[in-house]
């Protein structure tokens, strides 16, 4: 275990902010976060764990100790003739796991491909795209407490998800660190294709079956098109959540705006996009500084070479006060800001 001091975070957030870390240690198994989280060295410590840094804005130097979370490995821990449980170390790469499972042809995380981060932040905020959310083939996690060092296993119910959000990211954030993942995964897997343009795509090449294989490659190949690689423009996917409002209101803003879209939500709200908010908002492919809004989806906040987190979250605010003025809705942010 080595720990560094004054360490820069910049190679460790996709935004590419360039704050430091008062100590820093990277982690490969739950022996080693045990001994961390008991040791009086780093008692009074505030601590994060970072994972792929894809959903997190730093706006100043963290003045604690994080804990890079980097245990590994992937396994098929029981299958019988209908699905598998697959169990992977909360610092594989999110992506390496959805390849995993198409290669063997396990169906239900393949519509998720090419979501940056790791395992262990996935059920922190229930990642989700193309009418799939890891909540659907979740099966159990296991965790320890910051405080006691004790281990937890949590089932689905226990983590109470829902959209973007889970009990890690509410009530136990910042006091509890995920370390393996269980997911259940369907075998002879029916590909899901009805979201979006993937069943336009589809049909261009033709043939009687699709497999999950067709649908992540057309998927990676729309993602690919439509966002910034963290590796080009630092940014950390949508900057907020799209809001559920009551469907009063919707209908009031249908009589101005009769584009304006919205779907109906199991709660009977009306979740709409906020991107089309944004981008109403004239905010679409805007710069201000070195931060903007990037100008193929105005979900996604980017910066341009070396920004500030206060700089983005200006922008962010910004775009918060117009959305509510023009349309009386108030956006929440989907990344953690620290
Ligand atoms: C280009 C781009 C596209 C994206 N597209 C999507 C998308 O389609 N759908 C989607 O849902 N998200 C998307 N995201 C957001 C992001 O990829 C996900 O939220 C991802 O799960 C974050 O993983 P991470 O390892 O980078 O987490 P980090 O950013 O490192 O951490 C995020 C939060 O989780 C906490 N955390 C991390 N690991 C653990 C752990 N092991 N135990 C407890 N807490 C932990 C951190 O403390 C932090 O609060 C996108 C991001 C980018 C940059």
């Amino acid at each position: 275990m080595k720990i560094e001091k004054n360490k820069s975070l910049k190679k460790f957030n996709t935004f590419g902010i360039d704050v430091r870390a008062c100590k820093y240690v990277e982690l490969y198994d739950e022996e080693d976060l045990k001994k961390i989280l008991s040791a009086d060295e780093f008692k009074n410590d505030s601590k994060l764990i970072l994972g792929g840094g894809s959903n997190i804005l730093f706006t100043k130097d963290y003045e604690g100790l994080v804990i890079k979370n980097s245990i590994p490995g992937i396994k098929i821990i029981f299958e019988d003739d209908k699905s598998a449980l697959v169990k992977a170390g909360a610092g594989v790469v999110w992506n390496d796991l959805v390849l995993f499972a198409i290669e063997k042809n396990l169906g239900g995380i393949e519509n998720l491909i090419s979501i940056p981060g790791t395992v262990g932040a996935a059920p922190v905020q229930n990642i989700g795209a193309y009418g799939e959310e890891l909540m659907n083939k979740f099966h159990s996690l296991k965790g320890i407490y910051f405080e006691t060092g004790k281990d937890a296993i949590f089932e689905r119910e226990e983590c109470r998800f829902d959209y973007r959000n889970s009990i890690f990211k509410k009530e136990l954030k910042g006091q509890f660190v995920i370390t393996y993942v269980i997911l259940q995964l369907i075998k002879n897997p029916r590909p899901v294709f009805n979201y979006g343009t993937i069943k336009n795509e589809l049909d261009k090449q033709n043939k009687e079956n699709y497999s999950i294989k067709d649908v992540s490659e057309i998927i990676a190949g729309i993602r690919k098109e439509k966002l910034p690689d963290p590796a080009v423009t630092g940014n950390a996917g949508s900057f907020f959540k799209n809001p559920e409002i009551d469907k009063s209101l919707f209908l009031e803003l249908k009589k101005e705006y009769p584009e304006i879209p919205g779907f109906t939500t199991p709660c009977d709200k009306i979740k709409i996009p906020a991107g089309w908010l944004i981008e109403k908002c004239g905010w679409k492919g805007k710069r201000i500084g070195n931060a903007g809004v990037h100008d193929k989806q105005a979900l996604v906040l980017v910066t341009y070479g070396n920004t500030n987190g206060s700089d983005i979250l200006s922008l962010a605010c910004e775009i918060k006060i117009s959305v509510i003025k023009t349309f009386g809705i108030e956006l929440t942010e989907e990344v953690n800001i620290y």
